[in-house]
């Protein structure tokens, strides 16, 4: 399924080359495309990416863009289902292969659908640190935010190294570096493995304990703005935090206090 051609090979006006492919673990990876000159998108957005099935028909997902908007090329940080229509071929592309990229970005993990405030808090799960790996890169937040807190929970520690990697990179990164080093806190934890921060993130959000090892003080909805990207069922659990602490879900067209969107489905 994957097209093997080479660079300069012409591509279908949809697709993209990819110039990087890295494998975290065997149920992770990352990539690169290149980017297409027309596509303009906000950090945090998600866009429909795929590859020709034998029938010459394209399949596609949704997939978060875990650059920042201003990269020269787009970065995507997939699962490898093994008998999933579309990631059991996509983790086999190497570069120069094609992926499709459709140019209609959308989500609502974006700094415009939340009221200012004065910390930012990015929870995620697994393959949902997306957006935030996006969201952490780009200076914007930064300006907008005194502090942002980004939480990652996984099952493994291994399946926690993209995100740790991109975190410890963030000093030397010359736009972001020297914001990010001064307002980005880092909280992992990991649920299935002996780690330092052991346990669901709701959890630890109940228990205060989250709270308490970042010195923040409970959640306040006058200064506290959150996005969530995990499971359904993460997602439910955190927005029911949230809720009975008074915040209210934001939309593009209506900013509030915080902001959902689903990792995968199902
Ligand atoms: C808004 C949105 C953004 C998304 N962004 C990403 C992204 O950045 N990276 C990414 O890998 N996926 C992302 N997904 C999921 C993605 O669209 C596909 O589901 C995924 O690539 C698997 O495709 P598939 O055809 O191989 O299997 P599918 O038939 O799509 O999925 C098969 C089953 O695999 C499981 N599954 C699917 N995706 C995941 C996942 N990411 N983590 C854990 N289990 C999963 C589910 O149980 C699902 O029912 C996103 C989904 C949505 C709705």
């Amino acid at each position: 399924m994957t097209i093997q051609q080479p660079v300069n090979a012409p591509v279908r006006p949809d697709a993209q080359i990819v110039t990087e492919v890295t494998h975290w673990t065997d149920r992770l990876f990352s990539f690169r495309v290149t980017r297409p000159a027309s596509l303009r998108f906000r950090s945090g957005e998600f866009v429909m990416i795929g590859l020709l099935k034998e029938d010459g028909k394209p399949l596609l997902r949704a997939y978060s863009i875990a650059s920042p908007s201003w990269d020269e090329t787009l970065e995507f940080y997939s699962i490898k289902v093994p008998d999933g229509p579309l990631t059991s071929k996509l983790q086999n592309i190497s570069v120069g292969d094609q992926v499709i990229v459709r140019p209609k970005p959308v989500g609502t993990l974006v700094t415009d659908a939340l009221l200012p405030g004065k910390r930012l808090w990015l929870l995620a799960t697994g393959t949902g640190i997306a957006p935030f790996a996006s969201l952490i890169r780009d200076p914007d937040i930064y300006e907008r935010y005194e502090q942002v807190i980004l939480t990652h929970t996984c099952r493994t520690v291994e399946e926690l190294t993209y995100g740790q990697r991109l975190v410890e990179g963030l000093p030397e990164d010359p736009l972001v570096g020297e914001q990010a080093m001064d307002k980005l806190h880092y909280f992992a934890t990991v649920t299935q493995e002996k780690f330092v921060n052991k346990g669901r993130i709701t959890d630890l959000m109940r228990s205060g304990e989250l709270f308490e090892a970042l010195g923040t003080g409970p959640l306040n909805p006058a200064e506290d703005r959150v996005m969530i990207c995990g499971s359904m069922g993460l997602n439910l659990d955190v927005k029911t935090i949230l809720e009975e602490a008074s915040f209210t879900e934001g939309s593009n067209s209506a900013p509030a206090d915080f902001v959902v969107e689903k990792a995968f489905v199902g």
